[in-house]
């Protein structure tokens, strides 16, 4: 089986033996939500509904126009109702919003996607859990969170708002972890951009033409898995979905949420996108941030006319209910209040670290020769590094633009957490002369560049401002000693990668991304992110009818091929289901780097893997001198003839493992693994026959065995070694 590769090739053995700080395990769990069950949640939701007005069951159908709180729903304290009081974002409490400044007041945590690449559902918890502390303390008890759509475009400019990354396997596993935790503290999660919000431009009116078949094995799973783990409230998106307003689609917002899932919170529509007060028939609970549509006089009127009945807004009213019963305490907190510590900064600091992505660590060229085989990182605390880039100190980029904003009080930039442990100096962006010859001057050089991100628009192009690829090349021929730090808000060209021996990748990292960053520079920790997505080696193209659309329509034409799934070719021959493509053109190529890569300064060694029953077990052993985390992947091959990509994530562990230590990984696959969506039957097909199975350490399965087992699956979902018979031992 295969070696995964620790510091940079043949270097990789004589790369640095440290110790590496244990990660902070943030306590989860305090505050109870009210309900034990959505049983109890609909007993209690239908006996308070009947105390109600008609005019207050209405008021629960939209939104008060908003004073303090992104989205308010008011309380009827003497019925047992206490407010909503709905809050961004994604990477923290938005405490700057309209009217409504308090900066600084709350933690700008790492966003969703940087959490992605922890691929670790203990970290995801802990992100979830401390933050949602927060928003209780603020007095907010709905979270407009988690973002959950599958990078399809990459260049949407809201990726590092999504837990998904380009994978839905990725997305499903880590919100299963994340909305307990958040809900055990008493604030109701919200799964957005229900569905299809794939890309920011024409947001607000694109129509995404997407079969059946795409959306459920890839843009629907983490969905469904934020239903699977109780979500109390969905928010659906702003684009249409296959002609429909995605906050009006019968077809998703019943028939996927209530009746093939049996979701039983309630949808709240995205600020501004219900377009009819009929969306209430058609499974849209409430109108946010404030009634347009929803407002009493046009229901009584719709109702009047029969368009929607009594019974659709009674039921609107007690899912709305039944969420916050379920999920929500009674606020209790104050949206000014400073809800920021050193606790929280400490955890930030470690997801910050965690989420660091080591892509290279090669021995410097000039050195490779001299026997002095060490690769640049990680740095020795008594070298002398020059900082370089805005993005290192004047201008940090931690975190992105719009709702999933966060102003922090304060910002651990890369200058600043390195200059308290090195011997650090600094130079900005604005004279590359002067910061290379500075990087000459030193032992070593970091060099931070980024790029910005914000919702409401797509980024036009992966690559970096040419100024930002101008000053890595100046100062990487100043200086071999050279690391790149990308702070990145998705996927980013890399074009100087071979010029440069090593390359920190990190997406926004919150207000201490510095600190995070120099403890894996420093090797106070092991770097152990891993790509939430692929990097290309060159621009994507997108026919137009694609991306952004032609005519108000966006369509799918790429199908199943995604992110890492475009480079394989199709289990199948012709008349692919991959149709032709927004990547066409990339089957058999390879991309700058896999989904799933990223490096340590250890090594990991994969062994045995063998399955029994349904049950697949591989031993991981840590083979270096380091203490770190791996992420051994377990991909699956459908049988040719299926039209399905290659290799396809189905499990994933993370793993902290010293030195010389081993464990045993077990992933219990189920029938859905081995299955596709027939859009001939409208459901899950069980696909009989040879799959192919591979523990990787990513998507591009370098250095495993080719495959690393097959097993077959047979009528009535048995799994065996081919060749073994049925009821053989
Ligand atoms: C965004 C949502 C956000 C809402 C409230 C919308 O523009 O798409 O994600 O929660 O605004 O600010």
């Amino acid at each position: 089986m295969g070696r995964r590769r620790g510091g940079g090739g043949a270097a990789a053995a004589a790369c640095w033996a440290l110790s590496v700080a244990a990660a902070v395990a943030a306590p989860v769990g305090g505050r109870s939500r009210g309900a034990a069950s959505w049983y109890e949640a609909e007993a209690r939701a239908r006996q308070v509904l009947q105390r109600l007005t008609t005019a207050e069951v209405l008021q629960l159908l939209a939104g008060e126009d908003p004073r303090v709180y992104t989205g308010q729903i008011p309380a009827f304290t003497e019925r047992g109702v206490f407010a909503l009081n709905m809050q961004n974002g994604p990477q923290g409490v938005q405490t700057v919003y309209r009217q409504f400044q308090a900066p600084g007041t709350s933690t700008a945590w790492p966003c969703a996607l940087a959490m992605a690449a922890t691929f670790d559902s203990a970290q995801v918890a802990a992100w979830g859990g401390a933050m949602a502390r927060e928003f209780v303390a603020k007095g907010a008890n709905v979270w407009l969170g988690p973002g959950l759509n599958v990078l399809r475009v990459p260049f949407n400019g809201r990726s590092f708002e999504y837990l998904s990354g380009e994978d839905p396997l990725l997305g499903a596993e880590l919100v299963a972890a994340l909305i307990p935790a958040v809900q055990a503290e008493g604030v109701a999660a919200t799964a957005k951009h229900f569905l299809g919000n794939s890309q920011e431009t024409e947001r607000g009116s694109v129509n995404e033409r997407v079969d059946e078949r795409t959306l459920r094995e890839l843009y629907l799973p983490p969905f469904e898995a934020a239903v699977g783990a109780d979500t109390a409230a969905v928010m659906c998106s702003y684009n249409r979905i296959n002609g429909s307003w995605a906050c009006g689609s019968n077809s998703t917002l019943t028939r996927v949420l209530r009746e093939d899932w049996g979701f039983r919170g309630w949808v709240m529509s995205d600020w501004g996108a219900t377009h009819s007060t009929e969306a209430l028939a058609s499974g849209l609970d409430q109108e946010m941030p404030f009634g347009q549509f929803f407002t009493p006089s046009n229901i009584t009127k719709s109702i009047r006319e029969g368009h929607i009945s009594v019974a659709d807004a009674n039921r609107a009213a007690e899912r709305v209910l039944t969420g916050a019963f379920f999920a929500a305490a009674p606020p209790s907190g104050n949206l000014k209040a400073n809800v920021t510590s050193d606790e929280h900064a400490a955890i930030a600091r470690d997801l910050a670290g965690a989420s660091a992505i080591l892509l290279q660590n090669n021995v410097p060229a000039t050195h490779a020769d001299s026997g002095e085989a060490h690769c640049v990182l990680p740095l020795q605390k008594g070298l002398k590094v020059a900082v370089v880039g805005d993005a290192a100190h004047k201008k940090p980029i931690v975190t992105g633009g719009g709702s999933g904003h966060v102003d922090p009080a304060w910002v651990s930039t890369h200058f600043s957490a390195l200059a308290a442990q090195t011997d650090a100096t600094y130079a900005d962006s604005s004279d590359p002369v002067a910061a290379a010859a500075l990087a000459a001057q030193s032992d070593v050089a970091v060099v931070v560049v980024g790029v910005e991100s914000r919702e409401g628009q797509d980024r036009r192009s992966l690559s970096l401002a040419e100024a930002d690829d101008s000053l890595v090349r100046a100062v990487a021929a100043a200086n071999p000693k050279t690391v790149v730090v990308v702070c990145a808000p998705g996927p980013v060209l890399l074009p100087w990668r071979e010029d440069v021996p090593a390359i920190l990748f990190t997406l926004y990292g919150g207000q201490e991304a510095g600190a995070g960053v120099a403890d894996v520079l420093l090797g106070d920790r092991a770097p152990s992110g891993r790509l939430p997505f692929t990097i290309p080696a060159e621009e994507p193209m997108f026919p137009p009818s694609a991306f952004p659309g032609e005519g108000g329509e966006a369509v799918y034409l790429e199908r199943l091929r995604i992110g890492y799934r475009a480079y394989r070719p199709l289990g199948s021959e012709e008349g692919a289901h991959g149709g032709e493509g927004i990547l066409e053109g990339l089957a058999g190529r390879e991309p700058a780097f896999w989904f799933g890569f990223g490096m340590s300064y250890t090594e990991f060694e994969y062994s045995g893997l063998h399955f029994d029953e349904d049950t697949v077990q591989v031993n991981v052993a840590n083979v270096g001198s380091v203490t770190s985390v791996d992420v051994p992947q377990l991909y699956l091959s459908f049988p040719a003839g299926e039209e399905e990509p290659e290799r396809q994530l189905r499990r994933f562990r993370a793993l902290r493992l010293q030195p010389g230590e081993s464990q045993e990984v077990s992933w219990t696959l189920g029938k859905r693994d081995f299955s596709v969506w027939d859009e001939g039957v409208g459901g899950w097909r069980l696909v009989l026959g040879k799959f192919q199975l591979y523990v990787c350490p990513d998507a591009g399965c370098t250095g495993c065995s080719d495959p690393s087992a097959e097993l077959e699956v047979r009528e009535g979902f048995a799994l065996r070694p081919p060749g073994r018979a049925a009821g053989a031992p």
